[in-house]
């Protein structure tokens, strides 16, 4: 393919993404395939001779579309939103196009300089603690990583170090194996699944601590866990706090958590993945209050801050045990100017590492951080809308929400919500998922898509009560069908949530 032809591809591509897109509500959001289904579409072996660009084009509906679910329809409501913007698009372009590796500072100065740059812009933006900024002279700093799931395991690594060579000092008669045999970490019961993954990876018993009946992780918890590790011989090295759970979007509470990790000299990560975007707002920063005990802090601008994935924020207060734990010298990698700026091949499992900083540095010009904060505000503002109207239907509950989030269920019972979940997903209009909250079985419903409108709100509200009137007798009142969209442009979008 020469650069003619690129540039036809390319074109025809980002006009197949627009339309696409604007289009995307014309699509189930569910697919209809079985599994294997493109084996039958496919030849078994790569084609012998090069093709056209046109031919992939056409495949595309017959052979891509089919097996997708649509992420960013409105009408996805599962999971937490996974970003897309379109000048995080053209970043991620730009990115490849470039194609540089970023290991180190020479290997590209640009690629280093423009990522300290952007983690410096999140951070402010997320009103983050000045420690954790890129500076000369400041011991803290911050990188994208690939995942949420890599940070929490790297900040273990970097936690497990450092706790090994403090009780080295204090015990000098014990072996490295020793120490290591006794280390333990601590999250909650609600944390992410990628928590236990850092654990088993690490070969350090994750423990999954219980929650209060909000879904936080307590300082009595904490403490009494600790404090019973110790006196049997263990080593507290790590504790997971999650801001925003997966589950529920409980908060732990930091300011409580903080001050225990800070005592006992455990590194307290926090795991704000989906949350932490709405820290652009000042009306949602009291729920990381005890930010200042972070040793870690990790959120992924790839959720809910319109960056395409790979994108997740990761920011040390001190990166020097994650430089120690990480640092492997050759002499190809080696620079003239090694100390005067951060390798960040130090700083993360590979050695090469993509341009990722375009993508932040254009969506963050784009949008301009106004933009960014009425984003959070409208979606928060469109769950505050679904709530409103579903809690109008008295034979729904809606036990919890919290920003994007609404949990509900049918008052019948677990049977009767999991039926309406069943059926819904049969039907393929929405895609919701379950969790278990206060020992209930409860759908979440996340405002997801960047071009959810209330009249989108309005239409997943039609389905789920349609799916209800299926199942139980309908509803005397039917309130909900003289919410008109007007109404909902006015009283609620871009209306911040208080608490
Ligand atoms: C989504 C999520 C993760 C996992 O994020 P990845 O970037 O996919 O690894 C971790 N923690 C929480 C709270 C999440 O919501």
């Amino acid at each position: 393919m020469n650069s003619e032809e690129f540039k036809q591809f390319g074109k025809a591509m980002i006009d197949y993404i627009a339309t696409y897109l604007d289009n995307i509500r014309n699509r189930d959001v569910i697919p209809s395939v079985e599994p294997g289904y493109m084996t039958k579409l496919v030849p078994e072996e790569a084609p012998t001779k090069g093709e056209n660009w046109r031919a992939i084009m056409t495949d595309l509906e017959k052979v891509i579309m089919p097996g997708i679910t649509h992420w960013h329809s409105p009408y996805f409501h599962a999971y937490f939103p996974t970003a897309n913007s379109y000048p995080a698009i053209v970043g991620e372009l730009l990115s490849a196009g470039i194609g540089c590796v970023g290991f180190s500072w020479f290997s590209s100065p640009a690629c280093t300089e423009l990522e300290m740059l952007v983690m410096n812009w999140l951070a402010k933006l997320l009103g983050l603690p000045d420690c954790f900024l890129n500076k000369s002279g400041s011991s803290g700093g911050g990188t994208i990583q690939g995942s949420a799931s890599e940070t929490t395991f790297i900040c273990l690594i970097a936690a497990r170090d450092r706790t090994i060579k403090r009780i080295k000092q204090k015990f000098p008669h014990m072996t490295e194996s020793d120490i290591r045999g006794r280390l333990v970490a601590y999250t909650s019961d609600q944390a992410n699944s990628s928590v236990e993954k850092a654990g088993l990876i690490a070969a350090i018993p994750m423990k999954h601590l219980p929650s209060n009946e909000y879904g936080k992780l307590t300082a009595e918890t904490l403490l009494e866990a600790v404090e019973k590790d110790e006196s049997n011989g263990m080593f507290p090295c790590y504790v997971v706090a999650t801001l925003g759970s997966t589950g529920t979007c409980a908060f732990d509470k930091l300011e409580e958590i903080g001050p225990i990790c800070k005592k006992e000299g455990v590194w307290l990560h926090i795991d704000a993945a989906y949350a932490g975007t709405a820290f652009v707002c000042p009306e949602y920063r009291h729920l990381m209050k005890g930010i200042e005990f972070a040793d870690s802090f990790n959120f992924n601008p790839h959720k809910w801050m319109l960056v395409n994935s790979d994108c997740s924020a990761m920011w040390l207060k001190e990166s020097q045990p994650l430089i120690d734990a990480f640092k492997v010298e050759r002499i190809y990698l080696r620079h003239k100017y090694e100390g005067l700026v951060p390798d960040y091949r130090h700083w993360q499992i590979s050695l090469g590492r993509r341009f990722r900083a375009l993508k932040v540095w254009f969506t963050l010009r784009i949008y301009g951080t106004d933009g960014i904060r009425n984003h959070i505000r409208h979606q928060a503002s469109l769950a505050k809308y679904f709530e409103y109207v579903l809690k109008k239907d008295h034979r729904f509950d809606v036990p919890l929400s919290n920003m994007g989030l609404v949990l509900f269920n049918l008052r019948a019972g677990d049977n009767s919500t999991q039926k309406l979940l069943n059926l819904l997903t049969e039907r393929k209009k929405l895609y919701l998922i379950p969790c278990h909250f206060m020992g209930k079985l409860v759908v979440r419903f996340v405002v997801c898509s960047r071009f959810t409108t209330a009249a989108d709100i309005e239409f997943s509200l039609r389905e789920i009560i349609a799916v209800a009137n299926k199942l139980l007798l309908p509803t005397q009142e039917g309130v909900w069908l003289h919410i008109d969209a007007a109404y909902a442009g006015t009283a609620f979008v871009c209306q911040g949530m208080s608490e």
